[in-house]
C-alpha cells in the first residue's frame, strides 16, 4: 500500500552512461530533469563533466536539484521505497497509465537508460511507461513524462536562482544577483 502524500520527490536514474559517448545527452536529461520539476538525477557512473556542467547550471539558476552516483544501481533500486517509472518505448502507452502514476502517493523514480536496459529493470518497474511506441530519445520522453506528471508545474517553479530571465517577446533580458 502506498502512503498519501502531497509532495512527491522525483528524482531521475540514469542508467548505462557512457563517459565517452553520452556527456551531453545525461548532461541534458539533467537539465531536463531540473528545469521540469525534478529534484535530482542519479548516474550510475561517476563522470565529472556532467556533475560540473549541471552543478554549474544550479549555482547559476537556483533550485535544490542534486547529482549523486550510485555505481551499485541494482542495490538502489531495490533500496528505492517509492513507486519506479521506467521510461520504455515497449511499455503501456503514457496517455493510459499517467493518472494511475498520479494517484499513487510517494517519492518516484524515473528511470533512462542509454545502452540496452537489462530485462530486471523492466520486471522491477511498476509501470514501464511509453512516450510513443516508437524510438526516440530519452531527453524527449523525460521531458513529456515529467510535463504530465507534473501537470504542466514543473515549468511554473520558481528557481529563485542568482540569475533570473525577464520574459520578453522581443529581447534578451536577464537579472543577476
Ligand atoms: N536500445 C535501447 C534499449 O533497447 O533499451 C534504448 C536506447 S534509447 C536511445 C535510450 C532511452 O530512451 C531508453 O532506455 C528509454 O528510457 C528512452 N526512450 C526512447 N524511446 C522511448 C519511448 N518511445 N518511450 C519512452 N522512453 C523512450
Amino acid at each position: 500500500m502506498w502512503v498519501v502524500k502531497r509532495e512527491k520527490q522525483v528524482f531521475v536514474l540514469r542508467l548505462g552512461h557512457r563517459p565517452f559517448r553520452d556527456k551531453r545527452v545525461t548532461s541534458h536529461v539533467g537539465l531536463v530533469a531540473r528545469a521540469f520539476g525534478a529534484d535530482g538525477l542519479v548516474i550510475s557512473v561517476e563522470d565529472a563533466a556532467v556533475s560540473c556542467s549541471i552543478g554549474d547550471v544550479v549555482e547559476r539558476w537556483g533550485g535544490d536539484f542534486s547529482v549523486s552516483v550510485e555505481q551499485d544501481w541494482r542495490g538502489y533500486l531495490k533500496r528505492w521505497k517509492g513507486l519506479v517509472v521506467h521510461l520504455t518505448m515497449y511499455g503501456l502507452p503514457l496517455d493510459d497509465v499517467i493518472s494511475d502514476v498520479q494517484s499513487v502517493t510517494g517519492d518516484v523514480l524515473v528511470v533512462v537508460g542509454a545502452e540496452k536496459v537489462p530485462p530486471e529493470v523492466y520486471k522491477r518497474a511498476d509501470f514501464n511507461v511509453a512516450v510513443g511506441s516508437q524510438p526516440h530519445s530519452e531527453i524527449a520522453a523525460l521531458a513529456l513524462f515529467l510535463d504530465r506528471l507534473f501537470k504542466g508545474g514543473g515549468l511554473r517553479k520558481d528557481f529563485e536562482g542568482k540569475t533570473r530571465i525577464i520574459p520578453s517577446a522581443n529581447g534578451k533580458f536577464a537579472l543577476s544577483d
